[in-house]
Order: C-alpha cells, then structure tokens, then sequence
C-alpha cells in the first residue's frame, strides 16, 4: 500500500530516526519541507544565502530517500519577514525572500525538489508587512507557474475569505489552483473543492475521517518538525499511517486510500508514484 505524509520536517530531535518509525508504521512517501533559515543557523543577507539552506536540506532529503521514497519542498517561510526585516527593514526582506523564491523554482528545475515554499504570517503583523508578504506570495506563484511545479503554502488560520483571496493571487499569477496547496488544513475539503485551492489536511483528531466522509480531493500530513523543545510537534511521524489504517476499518477501501496517498499527489506534484 502506499501511504504519503504531505508535509514533514526533518530538523535535529529523532532525524532519520523518524523516518524509520514512520515506515515502520507502513509509510511509504513523504515531502519533507525545510525550515526557517534560523533552524541551520543561517542569517541571510541576500537570496543567494538560502542556498546554504537549500543545500542542507537536499542532503537530509538524499538520506530520507534511502529510507522511504522522499521528496524535496525548497522555500521561503513566510515567517521570515519578520525575523530578516527586523534586522534589515521589511522590504528588504521581502526582496531577499523574492530572491529566495527564484532560487527554490532552480533547484526544482533541476530536478532537485518537487515543488516551493511560501505563504503568509499565521500571526498578526502591521498592514505594511501583510502587504508585503502578499508579493512575496504572488512572486512565489509566478515562479510556480513559470516553472510548472506547485507550492506548500503556510498561512493565517483558515478561512473561506482567505483562501478566495489567495485564490485570486494564484489565478492572477496564471498558475493552476490545484498546483496551490495549503498546508495545515481543516477538514473543510468541500469548501477547498468550491475554490479550487488544494487542501493538505492536518492528522489531528477526527479530521481525516472528516475529510474522508466528504471527499477524496485532499492529501494528509503530520507537519512533524523534529524539535527537540517541542517532541512529537506537530503529530508524530506515525500519524499519517495510522490515519490511514484507520479509514481501512472504517470501511474505505484501498482504492479511496490510493486516490488520496498516490493519484492527488501525482497530480497536484507531477510526481509519479
Ligand atoms: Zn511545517
């Protein structure tokens, strides 16, 4: 069977560790997704300083693959703004980041990653920073477009509003909204499907079953980040198998699995699986 975790990090608590327990628990895919510059003690004074991250990450991605089949997602956190822009004013760091962005699309043209990173702060910030992570977000876009992959997004907490909006910042920038995923999803698949944005839902609870009892347009992710100050955060490596075992004793059968873990993945990634 296959079962894919959309989004996960490998950072410094279990590492390759929690790859391992997440194929023992019958994982076979994952996109891994790196973190903030600050978590590789990188302090970016130009685009080109992602690189060092970029690279970090690519080399933890190569050794997941020995493990489970594992996917790189290059990118900008949207949180970055803040700590860049603090030190070197925000719109500076919005061009940093910009740059950054173009960076990631090479990479993925190169074959070395599937897809970016970008968003917007999932917390509150002055109409001036809102405003410039909004470009950010829409470079982001453009670069997808541009170089035919999709895009993790890390945003505010959901809201219909929210995603019509970042909906209409995709459409503008001419990308598919199915190429737009965002991560850390309710359950809301319904709503996702109506505006087209993809939704990758968060293992928490009841969501999956939720989700599942809606619809099959959704992919699952744990959003686990390795942090040794924060054990288990988001949900364990394990979450998203279990997940999946679960839906099997509720009654779904292998072919609703494999829609989910294999054929929206290969749609939304242009990965074959
Ligand atoms: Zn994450």
């Amino acid at each position: 069977m296959i079962i894919t975790d959309d989004h996960m990090h490998i950072y410094k608590h279990l590492k390759l560790k929690a790859i391992e327990e997440f194929k023992k628990a019958g994982g076979t895919h994952v996109f891994l997704v790196n973190l903030l510059t600050k978590n590789y003690n990188i302090f970016p004074k130009k685009g080109e300083d992602f690189k060092e991250m970029y690279e970090k990450h690519l080399k933890i991605v190569k050794q997941a693959n020995e493990i489970v089949k594992a996917y790189a997602v290059l990118g900008v956190h949207p949180a970055e703004i803040t700590i860049l822009g603090e030190k070197i004013g925000y719109k500076k760091a919005a061009e940093i980041m910009i740059d950054a962005l173009d960076i990631a699309g090479k990479y993925v043209e190169e074959n070395k990653a599937v897809a970016i990173k970008s968003g917007r702060p999932h917390y509150s910030v002055s109409e001036e920073v809102w405003k410039l992570s909004n470009e950010v977000m829409f470079h982001a876009f453009k670069v997808a477009k541009d170089v035919g992959c999709a895009v993790q997004l890390h945003t505010e907490s959901y809201s219909k509003e929210g995603i019509e909006e970042i909906a209409k910042l995709a459409k503008k920038a001419g990308l598919k909204l199915y190429k737009v995923v965002k991560h850390f999803s309710p359950p809301k698949v319904d709503e996702f499907e109506e505006i087209g944005i993809f939704p990758s839902v968060i293992a928490m609870g009841n969501n999956v079953l939720r989700a599942a009892t809606i619809s099959s347009r959704f992919t699952i992710e744990t959003d686990y980040i390795d942090d040794p100050n924060r054990p288990g955060a988001v949900l364990g490596p394990k979450t998203v198998p279990k997940k999946v075992k679960e839906l099997l004793k509720m009654g779904f059968d292998e072919d609703f699995v494999l829609k989910i873990c294999k054929y929206n993945i290969e749609k939304v990634y242009g990965v074959e699986i």
